[in-house]
């Protein structure tokens, strides 16, 4: 069963290191959980413990601060964080911004940025979504403008992760408003800028304790050194990234499903009714044997996936598949789950409701449930020998 299943990848070190983990989840995530939910942001002082801890970016090389960690120690921090059940900090987000300045930054952006980041001192955020243009990011309106050896940006970006706490933002701009994605350039802008401003921390379904913001851009002026990467290949550089993030997405559903079993089986071996434990129903023993099959496929795939990233050849298609099929099931199993809880399942207090309520963001950030489709589909056709109807999705 499950429990016993050891990846390929998983050597002793990465077991220890996922301990710390589980250590810093059961020691300040926990606790701090309702409060941070209420205040809509989790502490400072929690993302510097957690870089203590070396938790945050641990593959980051050691020249750059970090600790010289494999993709594997990425992959055990969301696998961690997704079996405690805790979403208060935004590590996920943080971290593939970490890995836009570590592929495409400077010398001086990395050195600038990452010995920061690992040890939680500098949060960032990544600014792509704006209020008319999520899944189709090639409409996206931020304009940057070349004034001497600087760029002036103005526009606005939306549901931004982190967006409260960040100290600087991977931003999505347009250079050439005429040349669809090749018009798209990355910056990088500090939180101080004048012109810079943070809007609300919205108010959300679910993920609460994660802080959600509007950023304006208003004369922000930047120097050409905050360009990341190459202007006009700002599109290339969030497709490749953007499997990257799926797959620590994936990781995050498929460990959450099996914790939420495990709740799940805790809870109806202990609660009666009509005589007889909830657990002894068949209804609730071929829910459970049912969620929990499709909780191995998820984790089988995943972990192959894991691989393919760690040898540099995990495709978007295996991304979409791996995001699309665990956050689907990510969602299956709170729901289903939940019943099995009745009304207590419904109760914040209880941690399968707020499970619930987090799931739901699964099949929309990080490209939708239907885009992943549209991605796997495509490819589909493609090694058919048919090329599908553009339909407006690239991401
Ligand atoms: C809590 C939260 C955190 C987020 N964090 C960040 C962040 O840190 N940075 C950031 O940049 N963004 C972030 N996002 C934004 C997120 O990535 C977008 O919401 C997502 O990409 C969808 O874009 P949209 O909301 O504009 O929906 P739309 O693009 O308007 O889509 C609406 C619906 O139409 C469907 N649709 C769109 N195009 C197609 C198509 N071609 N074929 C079929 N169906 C289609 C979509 O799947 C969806 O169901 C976050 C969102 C949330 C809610």
């Amino acid at each position: 069963m499950l429990k016993k299943y050891r990846p390929a990848w998983m050597t002793e070190d990465l077991v220890q290191f996922g301990d710390v983990v589980r250590r810093f989840s059961k020691e300040y995530l926990e606790p701090n959980d309702l409060k941070w939910r209420e205040q809509k942001q989790a502490s400072r002082e929690a993302w510097l413990k957690a870089g203590e801890l070396g938790i945050i970016l641990p593959d980051v090389p050691d020249n750059y601060g970090g600790s010289g960690g494999t993709p594997a120690h990425a992959g055990i921090v969301f696998w961690e964080l997704g079996y405690s059940g805790n979403t208060g900090l935004g590590l996920g987000l943080n971290h593939i911004v970490g890995h836009y300045i570590l592929s495409f930054g400077t010398e001086a952006q990395k050195r600038k940025w990452l010995p920061k980041m690992v040890s939680g001192e500098a949060i960032g955020s990544l600014g792509m979504t704006e209020p008319h243009a999520g899944s189709d990011l090639k409409a996206i309106r931020t304009r940057a403008v070349r004034d001497g050896d600087d760029f002036v940006i103005n526009g606005q970006k939306v549901f931004i992760s982190n967006g409260q706490l960040c100290d600087f933002v991977v931003l999505a701009t347009k250079t050439d408003s005429h040349a669809g994605a090749k018009g798209v350039t990355l910056f990088i802008v500090e939180s101080e800028r004048t012109g810079f401003k943070r809007g609300r921390n919205l108010e959300k379904l679910g993920m609460k304790a994660q802080d959600t913001s509007e950023l304006f851009f208003d004369d922000v002026r930047i120097p050409a050194g905050n360009l990341l990467g190459k202007e006009g290949k700002g599109f290339a550089q969030m497709m490749t990234k953007l499997s990257q993030e799926r797959l620590a997405q994936a990781i995050r559903s498929a460990t959450v499903t099996e914790t939420v079993i495990d709740w799940t089986l805790q809870y109806t071996s202990e609660r009666s009714a009509f005589g007889q434990k909830i657990a002894d129903f068949q209804n609730t023993q071929f829910k459970l044997a049912e969620l929990k099959t499709k909780a191995a496929v998820a984790r089988v795939f995943t972990d192959k996936c894991i691989s393919l990233f760690m040898e540099g050849k995990l495709d978007p298609v295996d991304a979409a598949m791996a995001k699309m099929f665990t956050s689907e099931l990510h969602c299956e199993t709170v729901d289903e789950c939940l019943q099995l809880f009745g009304g207590w399942g419904y109760m914040w207090e209880y941690p399968i409701a707020r499970a619930y309520a987090d799931a739901r963001i699964v099949k929309i950030a990080g490209g939708s449930i239907e885009i992943m489709k549209t991605i796997i589909a495509r490819q589909m056709y493609s090694q058919h020998g048919f090329a599908l109807q553009k339909n407006g999705s690239a991401t």
